[in-house]
């Protein structure tokens, strides 16, 4: 089953942009999604083609009106993908959303410009609102193409190697842990004795180990919540990792 992209903006040049190259844009070719984005601009019912207009109420900037936005998502087959504003008022993006909307036949998602756009019709036409993170963009099509990637690179057969998802960051609330490759010795770095080991227990035993100590450092509200599901002391030092 294909997974099927809607993208409004009012930029649609901004797209494919980096969903266009790589294995993205090769799982595109073979069919496994597929990327329609439409142009916010026809869709507007005033004389000079604005989208937009002062905030009720006053202040700086403009909004986007709900009756353009409306008529865009009304002009899209009724069906039932999951609407998506992106949003820096939203929740923020995690990969369990990313799994969960991947999981489903496609999405639709509506980008931002200027101040936002009118809460009515986000309301009314059922968007979930999500944000990339905690800074604000000047619009929403690079945010769109973050969610896109990040949901589209779960797919099935979008990976070479499937198994390289599994023991990525944030999928079992850990961060991941470092990576090398060769060669064996950079510029007077040398790569950690355990990985030359070849004993496949040990490796992964310090990897676990290395996983648990960045997300305490650098996540501590990653590793609380591990620690509250796996029933571990928050304050527990993981074994020394060098
Ligand atoms: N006035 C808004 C606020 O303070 O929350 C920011 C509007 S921003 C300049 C314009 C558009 O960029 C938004 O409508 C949204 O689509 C997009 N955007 C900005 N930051 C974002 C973020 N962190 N995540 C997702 N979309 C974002």
């Amino acid at each position: 089953m294909t997974f099927d992209v809607t993208v409004l903006s009012m930029f649609p040049e901004a797209f494919p942009g980096p969903l266009g190259v790589s294995l993205i844009d090769r799982a595109r070719e073979d069919g496994l999604w597929q990327l329609d984005v439409v142009d916010l601009k026809p869709f507007s019912s005033d004389a000079r083609g604005f989208l937009d207009d002062t905030p009720a109420g006053g202040g700086p900037g403009q909004v986007m009106r709900a009756d353009v936005i409306g008529a865009a998502v009304d002009s899209l087959p009724d069906d039932d993908r999951p609407r998506v504003y992106l949003s820096a008022r939203g929740r923020r993006l995690d990969q369990a959303t990313v799994r969960r909307l991947a999981a489903g036949p496609g999405l639709v998602a509506l980008c931002g410009r200027f101040e936002g756009v009118d809460q009515r019709v986000i309301e009314a036409r059922g968007f979930e609102e999500w944000s990339i993170g905690d800074y604000v963009l000047a619009g929403g099509e690079v945010a769109a193409q973050v969610l896109i990637e990040a949901c589209v690179r779960t797919r099935p057969h979008v990976l070479g190697q499937e198994a390289s998802l599994a023991e990525e960051s944030y999928e079992n609330g850990l961060l991941e842990y470092p990576q090398y490759t060769r060669p064996r010795e950079w510029d007077g770095h040398l790569l950690p004795d355990v990985l030359l080991t070849g004993d496949h227990k040990k490796i992964a035993g310090w990897r676990q180990q290395m996983s648990e100590r960045t997300t305490r450092e650098r996540r501590p509200d990653l590793w609380r919540q591990h620690c509250q599901a796996t029933g571990r002391p928050v304050e527990e030092q993981s074994d020394e990792c060098d």
